[in-house]
């Protein structure tokens, strides 16, 4: 990851330790080979159209700006699953990301926005002044640079 988002990362692993939560990172920085073989590995499970609303498409991953990270707890329960988004785990990062400059990227919801199904465990640096905006105001990254983007142009997935 970027050197700025992986401080406030750990910053943010610190404080929810303090809260009895212990975070693990499951998937941060990918390649560009990576994302391919990734996405289509997706497209041979569950079609192209499937695995577009979870998958990014080479060259269109958020993980590939080193900006983005998948959190799971430390077990590696549920990690990168639907599941996580009942675990204490993701309630305490939905409360306190946006204190450490980080947002969840794809919320509940908002895929008619955002282009991708509801992602608990996908955070994204955006820094401490935007991650608060959105937070306090319940929008989107989308709804904060005020875009609308076409649902195959989106940049980001996991
Ligand atoms: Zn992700």
């Amino acid at each position: 990851m970027r050197k700025v988002a992986a401080v406030a990362l750990e910053k943010m692993f610190s404080a929810a330790e303090k809260d009895g939560i212990y975070l693990a990172g499951a998937s941060g920085y990918r390649s560009q080979e990576t994302q391919v073989s990734l996405y289509n590995n997706y497209v041979n499970i569950d079609g192209k159209n499937l695995a577009d609303r979870y998958s990014a498409r080479p060259g269109h991953s958020e993980h590939q700006t080193g900006l983005a990270i998948d959190v799971s707890g430390a077990s590696g329960e549920c990690a990168i699953e639907d599941c996580f988004a009942g675990t204490a785990e993701a309630k305490w990062l939905a409360n306190h990301a946006h204190e450490y400059g980080y947002i969840i990227r794809y919320p509940k919801g908002k895929e008619n926005l955002t282009g991708y199904i509801y992602e608990p465990w996908h955070i994204r640096y955006v820094g401490e002044d935007v991650s608060k905006e959105i937070y306090y105001r319940d929008i989107t990254l989308e709804e904060y640079f005020n875009v609308a983007i076409p649902v195959d142009q989106v940049v980001g997935k996991r």
